[in-house]
């Protein structure tokens, strides 16, 4: 589902995918309240630059906080305001935010069925595929978990580049998961900086 739209006027055959909470801010649970927002020191800079390139900017992310009514979707949408609000401050721009509302894979109540959307799903790189009319193969998906990683392989997409600065890394839960050894990134670094430098390596 689209959570923000803003196209723009120029036209690029590929996007930059990057996953929300524990890649542009801190993970701290489920954040959806303005006193949770808590950038990476480089986030809206780091933006900025990913914004030169000829890709479209785009957010994709697992809200199942919705799906168990701890937020509503405005809520939501509020909270990535601040995030847009600091990326064009810094003069980058995000073209689209994606957001799947559902339960996670992992965490289906009784009688309830997987969607489509919920990384590792492909589902909402898929919808912006046919949005933005990408070619997945030529694009980019950065996140911090193997829900991430996984939803870029099976999308098709190009690289994929895991960072280790979410609750999910940092948990261990990235030496424990079994997923990890099916969904392996191209690339891993320690920080959304480093991984915004690898990515302008790519599209040179
Ligand atoms: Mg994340
Ligand atoms: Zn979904």
């Amino acid at each position: 589902m689209r959570g923000y739209f803003n196209k723009g006027n120029k036209t690029f055959d590929r996007a930059i995918f990057l996953d929300r909470d524990g890649v542009l801010n801190r993970d701290v649970g489920h954040p959806h309240l303005k006193e949770q927002y808590r950038p990476f020191e480089c986030m809206a800079e780091c933006m900025a630059e990913l914004s030169k390139l000829d890709a479209y900017i785009i957010i994709i992310t697992n809200q199942s906080g919705i799906a168990t009514n701890m937020y509503d979707v405005n809520t939501f949408k509020a909270f990535n305001s601040l995030i847009i609000n600091d990326v064009e401050s810094a003069g980058g721009r995000i073209n689209a935010i994606y957001y799947c509302p559902h339960y996670d894979w992992y965490n289906l109540p009784d009688g309830v069925e997987r969607c489509r959307c919920s990384k590792p799903g492909p589902g909402m790189l898929e919808e912006a595929a046919s949005d933005f009319e990408l070619d997945l193969g030529k694009s980019i998906i950065i996140g911090d978990n193997y829900t991430d990683i996984g939803a870029g392989i099976n999308a098709g997409m190009g690289k994929t580049i895991l960072v280790t600065t979410g609750s999910w890394y940092r948990n261990g839960n990235y030496r424990e998961e079994p997923l990890r050894e099916k969904y392996r990134p191209d690339f891993t670094f320690h920080s959304l900086h480093e991984a915004t430098q690898k990515v302008i390596e790519l599209f040179k």
